[in-house]
Parts: C-alpha cells; structure tokens; sequence
C-alpha cells in the first residue's frame, strides 16, 4: 500500500475508534487468520459480582466472608472487588491484615485477625496440599455457568467456595459474529477455570479456548496459534496481556484497560470493546485492494 493509502486508511479508522499506532498494523490486518482474546475486560466487563458462598462444615459465613474480604482489600484484581462488595453489602468489619501477599496466578494470602488465609484458584488449594474434592461438584456446576470457582482455606482448612460471575459485554457477540462471517477464527486465552472458559467461550460461539494459563504463558500460546495458523491479532487490556500484545503480529488494546497493555499494543479501541475490530479488518482489506 502506498503511504497515503495507509494515511487515508488509518484516518479512517480512527474515526471508528480505531487508533492506530502504526500504519503496517493496517496492511497486516488484512492477512489475519486468527484473533486471540483475552477474557477477563475484554470479552467480559471485568466487574465480577460474587453470586456463591458455600461453606465448608463448621464455618460460618459472615465469618469467612469477613475475613477473606479483608484480604481482598489489599488486592487489586477484579475478583478482589467482588468480594470486598459483598463484605460490605452485608456491613461486616474487615480485620487489620498482616503479612499479604500476591501469588502470581494463583490467588492471594495474608494473616487477618491472627488466622492465616488463603483465597485462589483449585490450582492453589492443590498447591498448598489442600484437597478440593469436597466441593468437585459445586465447583463444575458453578463453571459451566459461567461463574468462576475459587477457594477460601483458613488456618489450613479448606473453609468455603466462592463464586464470581462476570457479565459479558453486550458488544462482544456481534463482534465475534462479524469475525466469523470475514473468515476469522476466534481463541479465547485466560487464566481462568477451564470449565468457565469453555462455558463463556461456548455463549459466544468462540472456535477455541486455552484456559488455566499462568502469567507468562499466553507468549507461548500466541506463538503456538502462529504457527498453527499463521498472521494473529491478539486483544487484551490487562497488565498480563502485554507480553502477547507485543508478540501478536497485530496487538490491539481494549482503550479502557491499563496503560501497560496500550502501550503495548499496535492498535488501541477507544469504545472499549472488540466492536472495531471487524470494521478495522475490512477496512485494511479495502485499502489494500484499492491501491492494487
Ligand atoms: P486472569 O487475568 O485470567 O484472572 P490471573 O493470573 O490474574 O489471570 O489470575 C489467575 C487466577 O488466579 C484467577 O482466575 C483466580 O482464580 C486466581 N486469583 C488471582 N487473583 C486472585 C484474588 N485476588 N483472589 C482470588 N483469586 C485470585
Ligand atoms: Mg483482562
């Protein structure tokens, strides 16, 4: 494409909402086979709700919601949000907290009115030795709703399941619909449960999910998609998003996610949702093959 091919091209799509950083961004687009997606704020809102408490035996709920809010206060992922609303919904007390600590893809800990507590994924209740068996089968249910599992343990003993539901953006399945008819193929790629993956990934008619994926590895998820079907644009908004931003032949970041992802990022979407994305394709086909 000539230069002022690219220049009228990106012009244009910013008058969609479509920012783009760099003008190959928009010759490549029109050669993608597969568009990768981030779950949490991007397919979805991001604003989890929690809709579960069930207790394990000899635990009480006003309890446990206590003090795993009190945790959750200290952190800043959007489940943590969810929790601490419900906590004060409810107006219970949070304890002081000491000794909090993040675990990288697998939940949080700290020690909340000297009991010590961990709230995570099944993957960091196996972690620290806990068997989760007990609530299988609440936890499957609740995952294919949707709703993400997670685990409350304190002082060592498996206390209470907890599920958060996040709603979907309204935009997303036209937007994946769109995808389709232009050819694409559609993979969601999330560190979330498998079963909620799949369960989200099957309401919107998403081709393919990788789910359970540990900080770090939606890079070699990327990379596995290129190889497998060649040019890929990747979206995401969060923080853990950039690595695949930067690795996606065309990254697109969610404008409403954190700086770290648009910087990241080749492509920004100021509406904050995937609806650009279809349009930015067909409009890099367009250009093109205006100018051949
Ligand atoms: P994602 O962006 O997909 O949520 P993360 O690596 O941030 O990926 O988190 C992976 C998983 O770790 C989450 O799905 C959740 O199960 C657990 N987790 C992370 N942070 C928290 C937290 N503050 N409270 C409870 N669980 C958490
Ligand atoms: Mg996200």
């Amino acid at each position: 494409a000539t230069p002022t091919s690219i220049m009228v091209g990106t012009g244009r799509a910013a008058q969609m909402g479509v920012l783009f950083r760099k003008g190959e961004a928009l010759q490549l687009l029109k050669d993608a086979k597969v568009v990768a997606v981030d779950k949490t704020g991007t397919l979805t809102k991001g604003r989890p709700e929690l809709t579960d408490l069930i207790l394990a035996p000899g635990f009480e709920r006003a309890d446990v919601l206590a003090c795993v809010a009190a945790v959750e206060a200290k952190s800043e992922h959007p489940i943590a949000r969810a929790i601490v609303a419900a906590a004060a919904a409810q107006g219970l007390a949070l304890a002081a907290i000491e000794d909090f600590e993040s675990v990288t893809g697998y939940g949080v800990r700290a020690v909340a009115d000297g009991k010590r507590i961990e709230i995570g994924a099944d993957r960091y209740m196996a972690k620290l030795g806990l068997d989760a068996a007990p609530f299988a089968a609440e936890a499957a249910r609740l995952g294919d709703e949707g709703k993400t599992p997670l685990y409350a343990a304190l002082d060592g003993k498996l206390a209470a399941m907890i599920a958060v539901s996040d709603p979907i953006k309204e935009t997303t399945a036209p937007a994946i619909r769109a995808l389709h008819e232009l050819g694409l193929k559609v993979v969601m790629i999330t560190g979330d449960n498998r079963r909620t993956g799949q369960a989200i990934a099957r309401q919107l008619g998403i081709d393919d999910v990788i789910a359970e994926v540990l900080p770090g590895g939606k890079v070699d998820a990327v990379k596995r998609l290129q190889e497998e079907y060649g040019v890929l644009a990747y979206v995401g908004d969060g923080i853990n998003d950039a690595p695949a931003l930067a690795q996606a032949d065309v990254g697109m970041a969610i404008g409403t996610g954190t700086d770290i992802a648009i910087e990241a990022a080749d492509v920004v979407l100021m509406s904050g949702d995937m609806g650009g994305i279809p349009k930015a394709i067909a409009l890099s086909k367009a250009v093109i093959a205006n100018i051949q």
